[in-house]
């Protein structure tokens, strides 16, 4: 049984649980390595690896690998995950801040819009927006519009309100997709596509864009992911492999209510996943930072 998750979210994105939750259900599901992924943010990185220390601790040995998923391309929907980003990295971490401003500003329109169609979300159906983490999301106000009795489903909100050319829709653009890679490389990290098959290419479009990824120094890919269908991942193997690619592999936890994306649960057939692992382990610790400096993000 694989019991790796490469790709996990936390409250510092838009998850549900706090790192503590997570390492505890992970130890719960019987999960020994797992990868905190939060969406354009570090904030969770200390948390959760003293989360772990603590289950560790406890007798229920955890490791956790720092990363973070940034969010880029045209609409934001080119999702690059960047293992081994640490807190601190100085041109990561202006990125960032400045893809925060980018999420404030474009929260704030996204409220204003849904205002025009009549709806009001009322403060208490989002969480608080805390300064170092990924500004309220498109997953926080589908989350909201269905406590509202507004839609029955995450589906249904981002169907009806938050998807791309919906009434309330505002794209998120201030990264291509190869400057997020080149970033991950210069911040000393292992940038991997994530969840390819959700991108919404043809498998044409879609290796050209890991040929055009991998000449600005794309690492990996995440095979192994609930979007990926038992007739995708033969083909994305091939993909990875035949351009000297890392495989990698998680769920996309972000809470129980999401039923197809659990803790732990990777679609079958990942059979060397502890040789793909320990090659992950091995890129992060060869790569070394461009520039390593302040910055507190
Ligand atoms: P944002 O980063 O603000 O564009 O929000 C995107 C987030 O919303 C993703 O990371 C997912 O967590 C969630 N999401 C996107 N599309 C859907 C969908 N169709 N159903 C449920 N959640 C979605
Ligand atoms: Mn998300
Ligand atoms: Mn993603
Ligand atoms: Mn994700």
């Amino acid at each position: 049984m694989t019991t790796i998750d490469l790709h996990i979210h936390s409250i510092y994105s838009d998850g549900l649980l706090s790192p503590a939750e997570l390492c505890a259900l992970a130890v719960r599901r019987h999960v020994s390595v797992v990868a905190l992924c939060d969406h354009d943010t570090l904030a969770g990185t200390r948390p959760m690896a003293e989360a772990a220390a603590a289950q560790t601790a406890q007798g229920h040995p955890l490791d956790v690998l720092p990363a973070l998923e940034l969010s880029s391309g045209a609409e934001g929907r080119i999702h690059i995950l960047g293992y081994g980003a640490t807190p601190g990295n100085r041109i990561l971490s202006e990125t960032l801040t400045r893809g925060r401003t980018e999420r404030r500003d474009r929260y704030a329109e996204m409220l204003y819009r849904l205002k025009k169609m009549g709806i009001e979300i009322p403060p208490d159906q989002l969480p608080e927006d805390r300064p170092d983490s990924m500004p309220i999301s498109r997953a926080h106000i589908a989350r909201a519009l269905i406590g509202m009795g507004l839609v029955n489903t995450m589906e249904q909100a981002f169907d009806k309100y938050l998807g791309e050319g919906k009434p309330a829709y505002v794209p998120l653009c201030h990264l291509s997709a190869e400057e997020a890679v080149r970033l991950l490389v210069s911040a000393g990290a292992v940038p991997v596509l994530a969840h390819p098959m959700r991108i919404g290419l043809t498998t044409f479009t879609l290796e050209a864009l890991v040929a055009s990824l991998r000449a600005a120094g794309l690492a990996g890919i995440e095979v192994f992911h609930p979007s990926a269908s038992r007739s995708d991942i033969p083909f994305l193997l091939r993909m990875a492999r035949d351009s000297g690619l890392l495989v990698t592999g998680g769920s996309d936890y972000h809470g129980d209510h999401d039923t197809r994306a659990q803790i732990g649960r990777l679609p079958s057939g990942w059979t060397n996943w502890q040789d793909d692992l320990q090659a992950l382990k091995v890129a992060i610790e060869n790569r070394t930072p461009f520039q390593q400096a302040v910055g507190n993000d």
